[in-house]
């Protein structure tokens, strides 16, 4: 069963393993083969001329093949430490194995560290080596292949990580232990691989072939299951391998030829290539982290301005019917302490009074529906369901406004995690405000549309459209102000209080004027991967 990017844990989604390769990685990559195949095109001609200088260089190579392959594979186990997958450990333990086996193969090199290599190998223990690393390498990378898209449950590790990573390191030192202890302890009993000490024989050409094979069987699988950029890249270390395979196998004549000197560079090259991948990606990954959290903690700023605004102006808002109802208090007072009482102006002023009684109420209200308590309660919810109680609560303002309503509302929309009460007040302001905004029209149908659909991946969007009398340019920066309203009678907080509650989601609320009449109004959901 393959496991879909989406269907992963947040913590996963952003590691190398997972995160698909871009159009730019991807040629990259093919241009990285072009110029290695390019490379080994100038080589052949001169493959078989001899190039012997042993002791510097091989203790060298094997030094730069040892430190970039088990850099490579300590970067793979942290990857299982955090993805625990079965797929990445067995990467890992292949990575550290080819890393492994290059000390005992450089120390047992005849005419390295001595005419025989140390240990007192023979002339075989370091061919076998050799033969185990070629083969080794494609075979780890063909079980991870297989192994990489299996279900969480049977390709995640099981037990605690921070024993299975150590008892793999164990289990891949103690192998390594004892095939160089086979390798070094009887020549006799070992396959005749080489006939002398720069010369193989036929039965080598077995290894290059099963190399190449399942060189070969990985990249075909890796092709067919590629993902991530670490797929990317194993499928280019696989063909500079089998571009080594060849040099070393097929091309060359045998030890310290150009075309053997040659295959070391490319082994070289196989053995940094994963590394310098891992590195600039966990680079361009922690840059893309770093800056997302100062972006995070920009937006988390605004938010405490806008608080700080809000909290000032309601204090204004309320003190402002409160000053007018002690003004309206005060003037009955006089209207019925004169000789005669004007009962008419009394009524008035506590008529004034009454009314602006319910505005400041009305004002703390709406701040309430924000704040009030179980507001922060969520709960899977059909976004359709919602959409439909809040056309039933405002059919006879509706009715009453000669608005005729079209929903298209998507019958496959997946589910969100929210407040049905704070989403519910979310659309009824944004009806309420389209009915409104359509009150003035009289030369045209009065139409309120109302969509509900998928956007982007991972977010559902839904829009109320009006045929209104849409939005002043001037205006459009301001409606989502406290108390910024054009109506004699609004508030001002309607859309303010949509925003936070539509943020408080994790979602994003837009208008855009429409082309011809009126205005729309959009608000996206993130969509509840855990109900879906
Ligand atoms: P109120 O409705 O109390 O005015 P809102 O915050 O809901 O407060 O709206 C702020 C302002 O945004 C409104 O006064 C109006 O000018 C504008 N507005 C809101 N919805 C629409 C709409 N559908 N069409 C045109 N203008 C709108």
């Amino acid at each position: 069963m393959l496991r879909l990017e989406n269907e992963l844990p947040d913590d996963r989604k952003f590691l190398v393993s997972t995160v698909p390769p871009s159009r730019g990685q991807v040629r990259l990559a093919v241009w990285v083969l072009l110029a290695l195949v390019l490379a080994l095109i100038v080589t052949v001609p001169f493959a078989r001329v001899p190039l012997n200088d042993t002791q510097i260089l091989l203790p060298a190579y094997a030094t730069a093949v040892l430190m970039a392959e088990l850099i490579t594979s300590a970067l793979l186990f942290v990857l299982v430490a955090i993805q625990r997958s079965r797929a990445m450990l067995v990467l890992a333990a292949g990575y550290l194995s080819t890393a492994l086996l290059i000390i005992p193969w450089v120390l047992t090199f005849p005419g390295v560290f001595g005419p025989s290599g140390l240990l007192d190998a023979g002339l075989q223990g370091t061919a076998l080596i050799a033969a185990v690393r070629r083969i080794g390498l494609p075979l780890f990378v063909l079980v991870y292949v297989l192994l990489k898209d299996s279900s969480p449950t049977e390709g995640d590790l099981s037990g605690p990580v921070n024993r299975i990573v150590p008892g793999s390191i164990a289990a891949v030192v103690a192998a390594i232990c004892g095939l160089t202890w086979i390798s070094v302890s009887d020549d006799a009993l070992l396959p005749r691989l080489m006939t002398d000490t720069s010369r193989v024989s036929a039965i080598w050409s077995y290894v290059p072939a099963t190399a190449s094979v399942l060189c070969l069987a990985a990249l075909a699988l890796l092709w067919s299951r590629r993902r991530s950029v670490l797929d990317l890249w194993l499928m280019v270390v696989l063909c500079v391998w089998l571009i080594e395979t060849f040099l070393l196998g097929y091309i060359s004549a045998g030890r310290f030829s150009v075309g053997w000197w040659a295959g070391r560079l490319y082994g070289l090259m196989s053995a940094s290539l994963v590394l310098l991948v891992l590195l600039s990606e966990t680079t361009t990954l922690y840059a893309r982290l770093a800056r997302s959290v100062s972006a995070e903690r920009r937006t988390r700023e605004a938010r405490l301005t806008t608080m700080e605004v809000l909290s000032a102006s309601i204090a204004h808002e309320v003190n402002q019917p409160l000053t007018s109802m002690v003004t309206h208090a005060d003037a009955g007072l006089r209207w019925l302490q004169r000789e005669q009482p004007d009962l008419d102006e009394t009524k008035a002023a506590l008529k004034s009074i009454v009314n602006d009684g319910h505005r400041a109420a009305k004002i703390i209200e709406s701040v309430r529906t924000v704040f009030r308590k179980g507001a922060q309660d969520r709960f899977p919810l059909n976004v359709n369901g919602l959409i439909q109680d809040v056309l039933g609560q405002t059919q006879s303002d509706v009715r009453l406004s000669r608005v005729a309503v079209q929903t298209e509302l998507d019958g496959d929309l997946p589910a969100v995690t929210g407040n049905p009460v704070q989403l519910q007040q979310v659309l009824t302001n944004l009806v309420t405000n389209a009915i409104d905004a359509m009150s003035t029209v009289t030369d045209r149908a009065r139409v309120l549309r109302i969509r509900s659909g998928i956007h982007e991946p991972h977010c559902i969007v839904v829009s109320v459209e009006d045929a209104g009398t849409g939005l002043d340019a001037k205006h459009e920066d301001r409606i989502f102000e406290p108390f910024f309203t054009t109506k004699s009678y609004g508030l001002g907080m309607g859309l303010m209080i949509c925003q936070s509650i539509v943020e408080s989601h994790g979602g994003r609320l837009w208008m855009t004027n429409n082309l011809r009449h009126g205005a729309t109004f959009h608000f996206t959901l993130p969509v509840d991967e855990t109900a879906a």
